[in-house]
């Protein structure tokens, strides 16, 4: 099939929710991706950051491949050990004390909103039920996700949303003073906006943050679907900002490439989510479970962290000396680009053309490299990156 006649029937039968790049991809290894006509696209996105071990790692494959064929589906009406396998390890890694499974950024987050209601409910009734999030934040697109998204564009059309979210201004811990009042029971956040245009948050702050709350008993939440699973070069973003979050989302990179997400809380937290408040058919499916399993067995090593940092140091200091850049923020593998021009978009879709993926967030570019990159295979995509700064300049 050519490229018009896929986008042809993408057209008839998909719903149009998505603004796709002109490129159709079948296959991959690494970060190099093809299309159906064999040309090949060095991979600066990793699938929005879930393919953390890259395209068909060699690892991944066999534990997917050996699981498929094994046991697919269970259900939670039974015990699964290698369910158990990922929660234990999440655990050891963070000093968490217990993981709900689901399958999506905005399902950990659901799982999070209700621990922090039903906290606050068991201890002290109800009337205190309110969520402060910080503006230009963005937390998932279920109708409770999108009300907990502190951005404006997103509460439109799905009137009405779920009550009970307030928005602080980010870095300024003043704002957030004034939005703790007494209904509050927890503050959710993300370390580095990614989707609002990787604008990370200052150290002083999140730590002045995390005080207040435990001064008054509001539970502190983080979103880490996006800079968790060492995206960052922590595995954990919160690890390196020196606090510990009552309770932990995490998704996108968790499973390498297959839906899985995670809800993580401290011990005071464990016994809040009790049998029948919540649930999912296939949350903690043992093949995505399998995937998590070998992600997380590699992913967490010190030398391979080391190199996550190192990695990322290496790309910004490339992109650096590249026109059009004028300033470049985040940490680690996750990284945006402000460009001189303000010409994100019209860059992104140009290197598509160019045999490069690569991401935008608000008017930035984006890049989510596969944790995996080669240092050959970033260069070869910084090289069309820098051929397309030059031209628009
Ligand atoms: C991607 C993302 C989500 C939503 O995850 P889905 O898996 O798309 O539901 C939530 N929070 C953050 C910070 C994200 O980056």
């Amino acid at each position: 099939m050519n490229f018009e006649t896929i986008k042809q029937e993408e057209q008839q039968y998909l719903m149009h929710t998505y603004g796709r790049f002109n490129a159709a991809l079948v296959s991959g290894k690494g970060a190099i991706a093809k299309d159906a006509a064999g040309k090949e696209y060095v991979d600066f996105t990793s699938g929005i950051g879930g393919n953390s071990l890259g395209y068909c790692d060699e690892g991944w494959v066999k534990a997917v491949t050996a699981q498929a064929s094994t046991l697919q589906h269970i259900s939670n009406l039974y015990y699964s050990p290698l369910q158990t396998e990922v929660a234990k390890k999440l655990c050891e890694l963070t000093g968490m004390s217990k993981v709900f499974l689901c399958n999506s950024g905005a399902e950990a987050n659901e799982c999070a909103i209700k621990i922090a209601r039903k906290y606050s409910f068991d201890q002290y009734g109800n009337g205190r039920q309110k969520i402060v999030t910080l503006v230009n934040s963005f937390h998932g697109r279920t109708v409770t996700t999108l009300a907990a998204t502190g951005q404006d564009v997103f509460h439109n059309y799905f009137f009405p949303f779920t009550e009970g979210f307030d928005y602080a201004a980010a870095n300024d811990i003043d704002d957030m003073k004034a939005k703790l009042t007494d209904d509050v029971c927890a503050v959710f956040i993300e370390l580095i906006q990614g989707e609002g245009g990787v604008m990370p948050l200052e150290a002083s702050y999140v730590r002045e943050l995390q005080q207040l709350c435990q001064e008054k008993d509001i539970l502190f939440m983080v979103d880490e679907v996006q800079t968790g699973i060492s995206r960052t070069g922590e595995f954990y973003c919160y690890q390196g900002y020196g606090v510990q979050p009552d309770v932990v989302t995490s998704a996108k990179g968790l499973g390498g490439g297959l839906p899985i997400g995670a809800c993580l809380c401290t011990e005071k937290l464990s016994e809040v989510m009790s049998s029948g408040t919540h649930g999912t058919t296939f949350g903690g499916n043992p093949i995505a479970c399998a995937a998590a399993k070998e992600v997380l067995s590699r992913v967490a090593e010190p030398e391979f962290l080391a190199e996550v940092k190192a990695k990322g140091e290496y790309i910004r200091e490339e992109l650096k000396k590249m026109p059009n850049v004028r300033d470049i923020r985040g940490r680690g593998m996750m990284i945006g680009i402000v460009t001189e021009k303000d010409n994100a978009k019209a860059i992104a879709a140009k290197c598509v053309e160019q045999g490069l993926l690569i991401l935008t967030a608000k008017d930035l570019l984006r890049l989510l490299p596969p944790l995996t990159i080669t240092y050959e295979e970033i260069d070869r995509g910084l090289a069309i990156l820098k051929n397309i700064m030059e031209e628009t300049v």
